[in-house]
C-alpha cells in the first residue's frame, strides 16, 4: 500500500493564513517543511481522504492527480477537511472523459454541507453520489474494505476517522480526534484488527488534550494501548500529523519529540510504502 500526506496542518493552515505570531513567522522565514497546508491524504493512487481548501494546490504543486480519483472519504465536515464547492469541477463541462460517478462518503452534516453550498450539484443529472456513513458500518470500494470509526471530536456531529484494509494490510488514519472512545477500541479488539500504519492526531504537539484533539503525549498513550491489546506493535509504522500553531513545535522540534517516542512527524507531500 501507499499513503500520501498532501497537507499536515490543522485549520489554520502553518503558517496561519492571517497570523503574525512568532511560529508563523519563524515557519515563513524557514520554508521548506515548516509550510503545511490543510490536511489530505491518498492511499495509493485512488482513494481521497479529505478534501480541504487545498486540494488544488496539492494537484498543483505536489502532482496529486484526481482525475483517476472516484472515491472520497470525509472525515467531518470542518472546513480545514471539507471544502464541498470544488466538488462542482467534477462535472462536465469542467472535468471531461470521467467516469459516470464520483462517490462522497461521509456523515449527513456533510451532505448537507455540499448540499447547500453547491446546490447545483442536487439534480439526478449529476454525476455524483453521496453516501451517507455510519461509524462501524462496513463499506466497499474496489479492493478496500473501509471502516468509520467513531473519533471523539466536535460534538455537533458524527466525526468520522478510518480503518483502511487492502488484501493484508490494514491502515487507521485518525484525524481530528482526541482519545479514541470505547466503542471505537471495542471494535478494533472484536475484529481483531492488526494495524500496519496508524496516523494519529497531533494537533496540539506540546499541549496535552484528548479531549477534541490530541497533543504529543495523548498520542503515545494511545499508542501504548493499541500495543497493550494487541491491536498494533513495535513493527507498526506510528505517524504524528495535523499540525496547529498553538502547539508550539516547529517541524525540527516536533521530529526532534517524536523520535524520542518512536512517531514519524509527517510533512507535505510525505510519501510511505509498505
Ligand atoms: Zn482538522
Ligand atoms: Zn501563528
Ligand atoms: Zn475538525
Amino acid at each position: 500500500m501507499k499513503l500520501t500526506f498532501y497537507g499536515t496542518a490543522a485549520g489554520e493552515g502553518w503558517p496561519g493564513l492571517f497570523c503574525n505570531c512568532e511560529l508563523c513567522k519563524e515557519a515563513r522565514r524557514l520554508g521548506g517543511k515548516n509550510i503545511r497546508t490543510r490536511t489530505q491524504a491518498l492511499v495509493n493512487d485512488d482513494l481521497l481522504i479529505d478534501l480541504p481548501p487545498d486540494t488544488n494546490m496539492h494537484s498543483l504543486v505536489y502532482g496529486l492527480d484526481l482525475s483517476r480519483v472516484n472515491h472520497l472519504l470525509v472525515t467531518h465536515s470542518h472546513s480545514d477537511h471539507f471544502n464541498p464547492t470544488d466538488l462542482e469541477m467534477v462535472r462536465e463541462p469542467f472535468a471531461h472523459e470521467r467516469p459516470n460517478v464520483f462517490h462522497v462518503y461521509g456523515n449527513s452534516k456533510v451532505k448537507e454541507k455540499l448540499w447547500e453550498q453547491v446546490p447545483g450539484m442536487t439534480g439526478t443529472d449529476t454525476n455524483l453520489e453521496v453516501h451517507v456513513i455510519k461509524p462501524f458500518e462496513e463499506i466497499k470500494i474496489k479492493d478496500y474494505t473501509v471502516v468509520p470509526m467513531l473519533a471523539l471530536h466536535d460534538r455537533n456531529e458524527e466525526c468520522l476517522f478510518y480503518l483502511i484494509h487492502q488484501g493484508e494490510k490494514s491502515i487507521l488514519y485518525a484525524h481530528d480526534t482526541g482519545a479514541f472512545p470505547e466503542q471505537t477500541i471495542e471494535y478494533l479488539v472484536k475484529n481483531k484488527v492488526y494495524l500496519d500504519l496508524v496516523s494519529l492526531d497531533c494537533t496540539q504537539q506540546s499541549v496535552p488534550d484528548g479531549n477534541n484533539h490530541m497533543g504529543l503525549v495523548d498520542a503515545v498513550k494511545e499508542k501504548q494501548r493499541l500495543i497493550e491489546l494487541g491491536i498494533a506493535d513495535h513493527n507498526t509504522i506510528w505517524i504524528v500529523n495535523h499540525f496547529s500553531h498553538n502547539g508550539l513545535w516547529l517541524h525540527e522540534k516536533m521530529v526532534e519529540e517524536a523520535e524520542k517516542v518512536g512517531f514519524i512527524v509527517t510533512y507535505d507531500g510525505m510519501e510511505l510504502v509498505f
